[in-house]
């Protein structure tokens, strides 16, 4: 069997073991350290401005967001349906209600026309939701202006669920910039890691101040230890912030090496679409810049000589080559069963139709041979 191709592998930079050295070295283990003040203000300088909080994922991030807008039992928060779990997962925490809504066509991302329907219908219940969570799926800027158009409308805050997303720019202003907290996550899949860990982004200080409060078990300033709140522990260690200050150094390297690699399967499979295949990419607005941290292609098996996307997948796999379905919408995950959704066919029609591909910033050309290879193959069967 040849060696695996990852879908999306860590890929270190040099510089990642001198900042950890520099914590061994001067014993700034544990807590925190200047790794941390380090990463924070580095994260702040490449978006531009806004405060940072560095905590221990990203999740971390999406529950202390909804804790400081008071979101709590019985509250409703409106999300995207079609994001990864972890999106949704803290309203479940704080014992809210997510209520889910479908995407638009374009960026895949929250439908402002379905958020309105939404808020309008439960407003005629009486219920006025709390926050929405608006995810930038797979780098993709959502529709940030009539999002936010909706928001004010109705005020409601926005959580930015940039975890998939930084590096992004939505009129040229970076991802996570947007919404009253923006979430950032350095898991060991995403386009900069620190093996795992997040961030909590805001323009306000005191909310920033308060995270990080919150996040170190919410100590009272006093010589013993003195408790007025619930304290959570999800602040990021000095080692792997840095980590975290070794990969900001090439985050902009890695952002076009994986562009790159959306440029190369768009224009390999421009020579499907001329042999009479329909091969459909996520696609940006004239507004936007993504980081492309997976490429996706949606196959429509009526548009493609009866190809469907398994039959791509499971090629793949046979190859050791990973690729695999979108996200899975939230409103057809089990757990999520008695959720209520805003439903307009766009996100189950996406998960029925879309793959992600092997799309890491440390690709080889080898690898890509391998790739085209199976794609080739393929091709010429369904031709
Ligand atoms: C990865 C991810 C998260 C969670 O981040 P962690 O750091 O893994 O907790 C949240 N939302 C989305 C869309 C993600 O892809």
């Amino acid at each position: 069997m040849q060696e695996k191709i990852w879908l999306s592998s860590p890929h270190l930079g040099r510089e990642e073991i001198e900042f950890v050295n520099s914590a061994f070295d001067s014993n700034w283990i544990a807590p925190l350290g200047p790794n941390v003040n380090g990463f924070e203000s580095d994260i702040s300088e490449y978006l531009d401005g806004g405060e940072v909080a560095a905590l221990s994922s990203g999740t971390a991030a999406l529950h202390l967001a909804l804790i400081q807008l008071g979101v709590s039992h019985g509250d409703h928060v409106l999300c995207q349906s079609f994001t990864f779990a972890a999106s949704a997962n803290p309203i479940a925490y704080v014992g809210a209600h997510p209520v889910f809504v479908d995407s638009e066509r374009d960026t895949w991302n929250m439908d402002p026309d379905t958020l309105e329907e939404a808020i309008e219908t439960l407003r005629s219940e009486g219920i006025h939701p709390k926050a929405m969570i608006v995810v930038h799926l797979y780098g993709m800027p959502a529709k940030m202006h009539e999002i936010q158009a909706v928001a004010n409308k109705y005020d409601i805050p926005i959580i930015e669920d940039a975890a998939e997303a930084l590096g992004s720019t939505y009129e040229n202003r970076p991802c996570a910039r947007f919404g009253e907290f923006g979430v950032l996550s350095f898991n060991g899949n995403k386009i900069i890691t620190t093996s795992g860990g997040g961030a909590l982004v805001s323009q306000s200080k005191d909310a920033i101040e308060q995270t990080r409060f919150l996040s170190t078990q919410a100590r009272d300033d006093a010589p013993h230890y003195e408790h007025s709140h619930i304290g959570y522990n999800y602040r990021m260690s000095n080692i792997l912030a840095g980590i975290g200050r070794g990969q900001m150094k090439v985050l902009q390297l890695r952002v076009e090496a994986r562009r790159s690699v959306f440029e190369k399967y768009k224009s390999y499979f421009q020579d499907w679409n001329n042999s009479g295949f329909h091969i459909e990419f996520q696609e940006e607005l004239s507004n936007s810049y993504s980081n492309r941290w997976l490429t996706c292609i949606l196959i429509d098996p009526e548009k493609n000589n009866g190809l469907t996307r398994e039959i791509v997948r499971l090629r793949m796999q046979n190859a050791n080559i990973e690729c695999r379905p979108l996200w899975k919408p939230m409103h057809l995950q089990p757990v999520f069963a008695g959720a209520r959704m805003f439903e307009n066919g766009t996100s189950d029609d996406l998960f029925a139709k879309g793959l992600c591909l092997p799309s890491g910033s440390n690709l080889t050309d080898e690898q890509w041979t391998r790739i085209v290879g199976v794609l080739d193959e393929l091709k010429n069967e369904f031709v």
